[in-house]
């Protein structure tokens, strides 16, 4: 006789509230370790030093306009044209009273001058300038140290490395910095009924679109991706190698599929063999059975696998934990208060993210819901630039009240998460 193994009705997992669950995965993570990179390849990291100016900048003092170089105390208006000085170059010039030198902006100031005057305010006359403005001391010139002074932070440990911070570092020629690598991750889809996205499907058989979605959505953070290029297949055994070899390939991985109560959801049960599982269920709706567990000291996100489901949790915990690992403070999205433009449903034994778009007018954001809110339907993320939070203990939201939305499709502002359930 056969023996049909059931679905276990209860989980062994506590059911945890949002705020409990990401306290508990930023708890577990810290930023990846320093690397020493060259300036090229640092764009966009996170710098893991101070950045102390060695020299000043500019190391002298230079003209910032064409013009000439002048004795802003000597009052005679009209003076002799002693030499011309180039940028580039540090020639032997001098000024003394009732001379002035030509020169180009960028051009180190000759011994004895402490202003410009530009060519515009000038006439110029067989080696005579006529001055038609009086100089202004340290008119015109940019003193030593006016971008940086010797011994300055110019860089705090913490910043993100943009193009003017680049420039800075190339300014002070540091072509190499400490700075929190990007974490790699590995993607795999779990799922008997998968197959490739470009596979002709059989009776049963849906394609494979998380790896997809998920990768794209990591690639769109700046995340270096590389997924398993077909689904695993329920099976312990498969799922055990896969994951070994995504963790010895990666620093986080993120799994899609098998984690809910079904007799072919392993997921859970191989993390809880093979490291500890943090998480294992959150009062959230999509991605009730949301997973997380630390194996080898490295993050596995167990999403579920609806498309909608995987998406929303990616947003709602991988992104900011990444961003964490990446050494970045700024993890959220802006939270902003939105008015409902119609009726929502909401059960109120889970925080619901309901997908939006929101449109700004003059009394402040909109928000329109994207139809059916179940969590295959890919469809109601299609367009989307919000997720509407409708809180735990909370009913329907009729039209014209307000809740609290992330806008998705706008960059990180905040360091704290912004839900208090
Ligand atoms: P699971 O979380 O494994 O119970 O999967 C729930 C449902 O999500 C499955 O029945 C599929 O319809 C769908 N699904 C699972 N994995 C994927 C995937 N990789 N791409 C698209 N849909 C998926
Ligand atoms: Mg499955």
């Amino acid at each position: 006789m056969t023996t049909v193994k059931r679905a276990k009705r209860s989980s062994d997992y506590p059911m945890l509230s949002i705020r409990e669950a990401w306290l508990r995965v930023s708890s577990a993570l810290e930023p990846l370790p320093p690397v020493r990179k060259p300036l090229v390849g640092a764009a966009g990291l996170v710098l893991a030093e101070d950045i102390i100016a060695k020299d000043s900048m500019p190391p002298f003092a230079a003209a910032s306009m064409d013009g000439y170089a002048v004795i802003s105390s000597d009052p005679s208006l009209e003076k002799s044209i002693t030499g011309e000085q180039d940028a580039g170059v540090k020639l032997d010039l001098s000024v003394e009273p009732g001379t002035a030198v030509r020169i180009m902006t960028g051009a180190p100031l000759p011994t004895g001058a402490d202003a410009v005057v530009p060519f515009e305010e000038t006439g110029e006359n067989e080696g005579v300038v006529h001055l038609k403005v009086i100089p202004k001391p340290g008119g015109n010139v940019r003193p030593v140290g006016l971008d940086m002074a010797a011994g300055e932070t110019v860089l705090p440990k913490g910043l993100v490395l943009g193009p003017a911070e680049i420039g800075l570092l190339a300014a002070l020629g540091q072509f190499q910095v400490w700075v929190h690598p990007r974490p790699r991750i590995s993607i795999m889809s779990t799922g008997n009924e998968l197959v490739a996205a470009d596979e002709t499907l059989r009776p049963g058989q849906i394609r494979d679109s998380n790896s997809l979605t998920l990768s794209v959505a990591a690639a769109a953070c700046g995340f270096e991706v590389t997924a398993a290029s077909c689904p695993v297949r329920d099976d312990s055994g498969k799922l055990e190698l896969a994951l070994v070899e995504a963790l010895n390939n990666s620093d986080a991985v993120i799994t899609s599929g098998g984690v809910s109560m079904g007799k072919l959801d392993l997921v859970k049960p191989l993390l809880a063999k093979l490291g500890e599982v943090l998480i294992g269920r959150v009062a959230m709706k999509p991605g009730r059975p949301f997973t997380f567990a630390m194996l080898q000291g490295k993050p596995v996100f167990g999403l579920p696998g609806f498309p909608v489901s995987s998406l929303v949790c990616f947003e709602q915990f991988v992104r900011p934990a990444l961003r964490l690992m990446s050494g970045l403070n700024l993890l959220w999205r802006p939270c902003v208060e939105v008015s409902l433009a119609e009726n929502l449903r909401h059960d109120p034994d889970r925080t619901e993210f309901q997908r939006a778009v929101v449109k700004a007018d003059h009394d402040g954001f909109i928000a329109y819901s994207t139809g059916s809110q179940s969590s295959g339907r890919l469809k109601s993320l299609v367009g989307a630039n919000a997720l509407l939070i409708l809180p735990i203990g909370t009913g329907d939201a009729p039209v014209g009240s307000r809740v609290k939305a992330f806008l998705i499709d706008q960059p990180e502002t905040e360091e704290e998460l912004p839900i208090s359930h």
